[in-house]
């Protein structure tokens, strides 16, 4: 994730439901990585999306790639692959994989 950062460093301030900023301290002291810097990955990634594909597993930005006219998902931009190249049943797998990055991100990956 570095590469995304620019190395100045500006402080926000923002108001978060207590609990939860309650809750993500404890889990960040657990694993020992500054709040900051989680939030820091958090927005990084948010402004711009990085996957891997599920063929080959080339990591991608989502705006280095088209989406697939038939099936709607990103095309890898290595190999090519897209949704209609799997079957039903891992296609539903990926499906709910991405649902987790679509509902921490507030919508979808790449529209
Ligand atoms: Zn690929
Ligand atoms: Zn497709």
């Amino acid at each position: 994730m570095n590469r995304r950062e620019g190395g100045t460093k500006d402080r926000l301030t923002v108001t978060i439901d207590h609990l939860v900023l309650q809750r993500a301290k404890e889990a960040a002291d657990r694993k020992r990585i500054p709040l900051s810097r989680l939030i820091e990955n958090f927005l990084a990634f948010f402004a711009t999306p990085e996957v891997y594909c599920f063929n080959c597993g080339e990591q991608f930005q989502s705006t280095e790639t088209d989406l697939c006219l038939k099936c709607g998902w990103m095309r890898c931009p290595k190999c090519t692959a897209c949704g209609c190249s799997v079957s039903e049943e891992t296609a539903a797998a990926i499906f709910y994989m991405r649902k987790v990055y679509e509902d921490l991100l507030a919508g979808r990956i790449k529209r």
